[in-house]
């Protein structure tokens, strides 16, 4: 089913479902469309509304939810250091903690820094906080 806006001669607009464009199409040629308000048969297209499939529950992609089962497997083991992330990475890239996995957060500022100095991170596509994952 196609929904189309619709606008007669007379400036009202109106909304009807079609089977196909084409039905549409055949409709208008054959002059069957009218106003629902003026019957006028002067009926023009406004735009288009085509009801899009739904995709998954989260309306991810399946390349997302391969990327963030990956990170999610590369967690496993890492401390959550939440916002002391940026701090923890330091001390481990330069050498002030023993070097473990960790994840948490930061600015995103914060994150350009880090790289820029050469630590390696990298962000997490969805949150490892939140309570469904
Ligand atoms: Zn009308």
């Amino acid at each position: 089913m196609i929904k189309y806006s619709l606008k007669c001669s007379n400036n009202h607009y109106f909304e009807s479902w079609f089977k196909s464009v084409s039905d549409y199409d055949r409709l208008e040629a054959a002059n069957l469309l009218s106003c629902t308000i003026c019957e006028s048969s002067q009926i023009q297209k406004e735009l288009m509304a085509p009801n899009v499939p739904a995709k998954n529950r989260a309306g991810h992609s399946p390349e997302f939810e391969t990327a963030v089962k990956a990170a999610k497997e590369s967690l496993k083991g890492a401390k959550n250091v939440g916002w002391q992330f940026a701090n923890e990475a330091r001390a481990i890239h330069y050498g002030d903690k023993e070097e473990k996995p960790i994840y948490g957060r930061t600015e995103p500022s914060e994150a350009l820094d880090l790289i820029k100095e050469g630590i390696n991170i990298a962000p997490l596509p969805f949150d490892p906080d939140a309570k469904d994952n």
